[in-house]
């Protein structure tokens, strides 16, 4: 019986293992059913989790289910996705089906479900833009905040707000129609709805949503035909009460290169700022966080972090990341002397003491592809993620410009990295297990 053997081996690890390294890596695991009776698959909460425990422990793991089972010749992890709601033994379950229609313009509408208004901690700096986007998920096109525009630095919440509303909006009520969309994927998208011949189905896609979520609106400064197709998408959606919400870094008196009759749209409704998090704000942000990773991190260390921390949560999150896998990689407690030591380590920026050939080699390692793959001009499909990656990394690692990184990976020029470094942080926005597998990437480079 398999949670019999993991209840065991985990015992065994517990006595051999101190607690932090125990309670972060090892007791959050659940173990899996898996096809082969002779494997032991255990479930990690997410895949930095899982490539860790693969690379460090998973012989420590077979020897021990050695003992209580001679028969297991092999340990594997996988990453669940709601660890909570697996009952011990139960398989992995199929990704949930997406409810919407047919994706069309696919990009456009993918809500996080883990950006929500329960996991947004509310402070002085953003509680005006939370309660803005709750009154609007909870009566969508009903309050006179339309448009709300929520505008504000980089890292600050914005996005994670739009996806509340969305998320929100659909628990109350399941058939509400919510469009989610980068400026970026809106302007790329009505590109090749051009190309295409598609334009009408195009605005159709957006002109007949409940919700529209539109995300960084600056990003279409300049851009004129898109903010045409914008402005007669937004004129639709707001006659027929319709929600809009968007988001941009500045207020919209300050955008530049947006047409005037956009901009004083954008002021009909209501316009929020968010403000960076004050130190309570910040240690509320990391208590959250570490316990939804399960990460068992003094107070004392999250005070540290949080004081020592430049305001941005996304930077925040990384710090976590970071002091996480260095303290596994030195296998030393996170304490606040490491704490320090990796602050110094991001703020003095590495850079240039890591060269662009140790992170291609790094990245093909950890992809396992052949390193010769990411240096040559082959544009094969397997290998663009990892090329992509590590351009990304190459980018913030180093002072290199942009022409040097592309000379590396084949001679491609500058605009082709710049793309590359784009796209990884697009992705990286959405999807926390990219962000993870970076973070891991960059901490083991600098470490
Ligand atoms: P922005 O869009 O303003 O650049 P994001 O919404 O992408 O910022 O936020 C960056 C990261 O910080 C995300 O992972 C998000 O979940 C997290 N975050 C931001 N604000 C909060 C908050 N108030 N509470 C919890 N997490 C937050
Ligand atoms: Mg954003």
């Amino acid at each position: 019986m398999r949670t019999h053997l993991w209840t065991d081996i985990l015992e065994r690890i517990q006595r051999s293992v101190d607690s932090h390294r125990y309670e972060t890596w090892f007791r959050p695991l659940v173990p899996i059913q898996s096809a082969d009776p002779n494997e032991l698959t255990l479930g990690a909460h997410n895949q930095f989790i899982a490539d860790f425990l693969d690379q460090h422990y998973s012989t420590t793991i077979l020897t021990l289910a050695k003992q209580f089972h001679p028969s297991i010749y092999k340990v594997s992890f996988t990453v669940i996705q709601n660890i909570q709601q697996k009952a011990s033994s139960s398989p992995p379950s199929a990704p949930p089906a997406n409810s919407d229609e047919q994706p069309e313009f696919e990009k456009l509408r993918n809500l996080n479900p883990l950006y929500t208004f329960q996991q947004f901690v509310v402070g002085p700096g953003n509680q005006f833009a939370k309660s803005a986007s709750s009154a609007v998920a909870e009566a969508p096109g009903k309050t006179k905040f339309n448009p709300l525009l929520i505008y504000g630095g980089v890292g600050l919440g914005k996005t994670h707000l739009l996806h509340a509303i969305g998320n929100h909006a659909k628990n109350l009520a399941p058939t509400t129609r919510v469009a989610y969309a980068s400026s970026e994927d809106f302007y790329f998208s009505f590109i090749d709805a051009i190309k295409n011949n598609e334009t009408k189905q195009f605005a159709e896609q957006f002109a007949s949503k409940d919700i529209l979520l539109m995300d960084d609106i600056q990003f279409l400064a300049g851009k004129e035909s898109t903010q045409e197709e914008f402005f007669y998408i937004f004129n639709i959606l707001h006659q027929n009460g319709r929600q809009i919400v968007l988001t941009s870094d500045l207020p919209p008196a300050r955008l530049q290169g947006l047409q005037d009759r956009l901009v004083s749209r954008f002021q009909w409704g209501l316009a929020v700022d968010i403000q960076p998090p004050d130190l309570e704000t910040r240690v509320a942000i990391l208590k959250k966080k570490a316990e939804k990773d399960k990460l068992s991190i003094s107070e004392e260390v999250l005070y540290f972090i949080a004081e020592n921390v430049p305001s941005n949560i996304r930077e925040l999150e990384g710090i976590i990341i970071k002091v996480l896998a260095y303290a596994s990689i030195t296998r030393t407690d996170i304490s606040i002397p490491l704490v320090r030591n990796i602050l110094q380590l991001s703020s003095q920026e590495q850079r240039s003491k890591v060269s662009i050939e140790e992170i291609i080699d790094y990245v093909a390692s950890y992809y396992k592809v052949p390193v010769d793959n990411l240096r040559e001009r082959n544009r094969r499909k397997e290998v663009a993620h990892s090329r992509h990656v590590a351009m990304y990394i190459a980018k913030n690692l180093t002072n290199h410009s942009l022409k040097t990184i592309g000379l590396h990976f084949g001679g491609r020029d500058h605009s082709t990295v710049i793309h590359a470094v784009k796209h990884v942080q697009t992705i990286m926005e959405k999807d926390e297990d990219l962000r993870n597998e970076i973070n891991y990437i960059i901490a083991h480079l600098s470490s």
